[in-house]
């Protein structure tokens, strides 16, 4: 049976409660237990698929197609599985399937409301996870404890705890306790009030983690420990830390996975931990003998957290080869103008990642150009692989007006179009094309090489996709088409033979890079940078560093 983890946040919003979660889920998968994890998010909206991402950071495709919160990448990339659009649930999706189910006559003439009808929703979908076979769930709730948007879902964790036996369901309540300069204390206060709003729901916390810039001392966790009335071992110090990477030691290091496992009857002797591989990710991450320049070249640069798998992908190619790797944020809209130009030429790689909407695009073609004119190694991932294909048609196949359909309607040579476009249909009710999808690459690719395989499965979002009417003009004119769908019909990379590394894929393969197990493109975009860089001898790529099975 699966036991339960409710992580809550309080005080203050962007404390880490993700990252919390996914350490405390790394933990207690490192004592062999199986782990599966779950958001849910108090907004209306359905999924984040239609959130701007310029305000709430990446959408995460999950290999079901599932259009998630961006902490389900911290969680996948700590617990190291595979996760599902089972793992985010939305008040917004919660009310659309209760409203459906009242519109069907469900209910049966009852007066539908918040409880028990929408808790019991709330309910269900937690049970859901427990069919998962996993061990353990952990179920972070988005917010803040005292925002009114969550009481629902507080209300719904609560019952949960009598449903399923107290010995299977575990609270742990994320705070913060900040250090007041002038006074120079660390002060409980915000923690206390925090504990007792939480309680005003029905939920005493069996641990609270407390956020700080400084270690908390053994007197003031003795003095949480009195006043919000949870053991002395239970109050746990999570102070800033050099690397996300880093939390997990530190919180095993506080005793975190310990105290759970208490509450919930793990035996530690059976559980014993084992941290080598995650140690072993900690060293690279702060050995480092060299720094690449990275640049990002896209249209929400002012908000990384919207290309934060992209981001962590190419720190993880960077701990691969003892690289640190420094990101440079450009904004595409500028990228045409003479500094900028001057600024890519001095970078050692450079990604053009994806997105929606004509801003920026103009920038990213030039972006292309410089990289291709003059050997700067280029990843293009989605909307980036499409630049990267219009630029060639505009510049090399001298089709000056190339466009994608999404941008330009009347351009005479639509290099990038809709499915239904290329196929002549009328309907244009373009589909997303989202999850996991197979594909073929050519033997004896540079693609086919990175990965060490010639069949290979990457999770996709995008309408758009290279107009195979083009596909003997590119080939024929320098540009490889290195990998279809297996039906042959969709490009689904491209490479330029002879160019240090010049790849596009219209997957997105951010999402399956690991700290431990960086993805192929990514390690060979930075072992690219790195001969870039030093002049040095490529390393050694090993084929096999991540798992693109179907
Ligand atoms: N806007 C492009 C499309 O829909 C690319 C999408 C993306 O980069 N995810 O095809």
């Amino acid at each position: 049976m699966t036991k339960y983890i409710f992580v809550t946040g309080g005080v203050s919003s962007s404390l880490g409660k993700g990252l919390t979660a996914s350490s405390l889920g790394r933990l207690l998968k490192s004592r062999g237990l199986k782990v599966t994890m779950c958001k849910l998010d108090p907004y209306l909206n359905v999924d984040p698929g239609t959130m701007n991402p310029g305000e709430h950071g990446e959408v995460f495709v999950t290999d079901d197609g599932g259009e998630t919160d961006l902490d389900l990448g911290h969680y996948e990339r700590f617990i190291d599985e595979s996760l599902s659009r089972m793992s985010n649930t939305t008040t917004g999706s919660i009310y659309s399937k209760v409203i459906a189910k009242e519109r069907r006559g469900d209910y049966l003439g009852k007066t539908v409301q918040v409880i028990p009808h929408i808790t019991d929703e709330i309910k269900d979908r937690l049970r859901r996870l427990g069919t998962l076979g996993a061990d353990i769930a952990i179920v972070e709730i988005g917010g803040t404890v005292g925002d009114m948007e969550i009481i629902p879902f507080l209300e719904a964790i609560r019952q949960f705890r009598r449903d399923a036996g107290r010995g299977n369901v575990c609270y742990v309540h994320l705070t913060l306790v900040p250090y007041l300069a002038p006074s120079g204390e660390q002060k409980t206060k915000p923690t206390q009030h925090s504990v007792t709003e939480l309680r005003s729901h029905g939920i005493q916390p069996d641990v609270i983690v407390c956020r700080s810039d400084q270690p908390i001392s053994d007197g003031l966790k003795r003095k949480i420990s009195l006043l919000c009335d949870v053991p002395n071992n239970a109050v746990i110090s999570a102070i800033d830390a050099p690397s996300i990477y880093d939390i997990p030691l530190n919180m095993h290091h506080e005793g975190l996975d310990r105290i759970v496992c208490d509450i919930m009857n793990i035996d530690l002797v059976e559980h014993p931990i084992d941290l080598s591989a995650w140690e072993d990710v900690v060293r690279r991450v702060h050995h480092t003998n060299t720094t690449l320049r990275i640049g990002i070249v896209g249209k929400y640069v002012t908000m990384p957290d919207a290309y934060l798998s992209v981001a962590e992908s190419l720190r993880h190619a960077g701990f691969a080869i003892g690289a640190n790797t420094k990101l440079e944020w450009l904004e595409a809209e500028r990228v045409p103008s003479e500094i900028d130009a001057l600024r890519l030429r001095q970078l050692d790689a450079i990604v053009i990642p994806g997105g929606f909407g004509e801003r920026g695009i103009e920038g990213m073609v030039a972006t292309a150009r410089i990289a291709r004119e003059h050997q700067i190694p280029l990843l293009g991932i989605c909307l980036g692989m499409q630049v990267m294909v219009i630029e060639f048609a505009r510049h090399v196949l001298g089709l000056g007006d190339a466009h994608s359909t999404e941008f330009s309607l009347t351009t005479t040579a639509p290099v990038i179009a809709l499915m239904q476009e290329q196929m002549d249909v009328t309907d244009l009710g373009g589909t997303m094309r989202l999850g996991a999808c197979p594909a073929m690459l050519a033997e004896g690719s540079q693609v086919a090489e990175l990965y060490g395989a010639t069949v290979v499965s990457e999770r996709h979002r995008h309408r758009y996709e290279f107009n195979s009417r083009f596909v003997e003009q590119y080939e024929s004119s320098g540009m490889r088409c290195s990998g279809s769908s297996p039906d042959g019909r969709l490009v689904e990379f491209i490479e330029m033979p002879g160019h240090p590394f010049f790849v596009g894929t219209q997957a997105h393969p951010e999402f399956k890079s690991r700290p431990d197990r960086p993805h192929p493109l990514f390690r060979g975009l930075i072992n690219a940078a790195s001969v870039r860089a030093e002049g040095r001898e490529p390393h050694i790529l090993d084929p096999q560093s991540v798992d693109v099975t179907l």
